[in-house]
């Protein structure tokens, strides 16, 4: 069987599936999901040789870690073959990015999970907090949870890019090992590219997530919760159409494209059944051996030019 490609995340020594499981919609938020649709894809994600599984307490309020530790557990995955990632400061109630928070959020997740610790703690779409608070208090707070070996490795999170360096700035090396950008590396968007070599020359492994758009680019288009504005879910919607008229699938093309860029480690897609599994799993295969659907591509992004980059506020700064 072929399996998927790992690439190397920053200095952490972990070499991450290129391909890794964003597991919020194990929390419902993109619909319901039974626990038998949640174990099946676990598997399935695991015997295609994804290594990397990513979640939040914030994620339909703890049900995805829930969730995703009962799944592990299940199939008694041996813990140095998977590398888990979670967050903190960021709840269904709101934000709390203190020490005192960030602290007990670690034991609660580790509870949930069913794990004595996890690889990757994020602090959680940091843009809705303090940034300084993040540099002179969250951070320092992670470090001592770091210290515990309660997380391997620490990240941050959040959508404007512009949070990455203002942290990565301020902090020392190696307080922060790895950033997780979502919506940024995706056909309809791709600012992240720019930021790259930054990251790499501060040892900062990059996690990109969302290459869907969060379900812009998908047949059946985003949740109703989406914040895009109505001219990108337009023209994403007509992209989708394109796609589909020509008998292919915007999905496919959009996870390769994300998948093109060695230099990010791994592609945190959302999913929550088997078939969507085999689907992307096959998408990344097929980029390997075969490599993308150039016409297609360049159709598809003739039609998102006029909302290239084209993003969305977040967070209070
Ligand atoms: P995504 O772009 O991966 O889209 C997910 C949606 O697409 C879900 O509805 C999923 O069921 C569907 N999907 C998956 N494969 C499909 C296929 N082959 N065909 C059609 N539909 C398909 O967005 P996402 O789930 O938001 O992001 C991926 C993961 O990245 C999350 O689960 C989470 O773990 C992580 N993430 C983190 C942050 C953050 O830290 N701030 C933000 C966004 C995402």
């Amino acid at each position: 069987m072929a399996t998927l490609e790992r690439r190397e995340l920053g200095n952490t020594g972990f070499k991450l599936s290129c391909l890794g499981f964003g597991a919020s919609p194990l929390g419902n938020v993109f619909g319901d999901v039974s626990p038998a649709d949640a174990l099946a894809s676990v598997r399935l994600a695991l015997r295609y040789g994804i290594n990397f599984f990513d979640t939040s307490p914030y994620y339909g309020d703890t049900v995805s870690e829930t969730v995703l530790g009962n799944c592990l557990h299940e199939l008694n995955v041996p813990r140095e073959e998977i590398v888990v990632s979670t967050k903190c400061g960021r709840y269904i109630d709101g934000f709390d990015f203190s020490a005192e928070r960030v602290t007990r959020s670690i034991d609660e997740s580790l509870a949930r999970l069913k794990l004595d610790y996890v690889d990757i703690l994020h602090c959680h779409d940091i843009e809705f907090g303090s940034l300084d608070q993040i540099v002179n208090e969250t951070i320092p707070a992670l470090q001592k949870i770091r210290e515990t070996g309660k997380a391997r490795f620490i990240g941050i999170t959040g959508l404007p890019l512009e949070i990455f360096t203002y942290v990565l700035d301020r902090t020392p090396p190696g307080s922060v090992d790895v950033i997780l950008s979502y919506c940024h590396y995706s056909i309809n968007d791709s600012a992240l590219i720019d930021l790259l070599p930054y990251l790499k020359s501060k040892g900062v492994g990059v996690i990109s997530a969302s290459p869907l758009a969060m379900g812009l680019l998908t047949d059946y288009g985003p949740p109703e919760w989406h914040p895009a504005s109505l001219e990108l879910k337009d023209a994403c919607r007509d992209a989708a159409a394109h796609c589909k008229e020509k008998g292919k699938n915007i999905s496919k093309v959009a996870l390769q494209y994300s998948l093109m860029n060695k230099e990010i480690a791994t592609i945190l897609v959302g999913m929550n059944s088997p078939k969507q599994v085999e689907e992307n799993v096959t998408a990344a295969l097929g980029l390997s051996s075969l490599g993308i659907d150039q016409e297609l591509l360049h159709e598809v992004e003739t039609i998102l030019e006029p909302v290239k980059n084209q993003t969305w506020p977040s967070g209070i700064q």
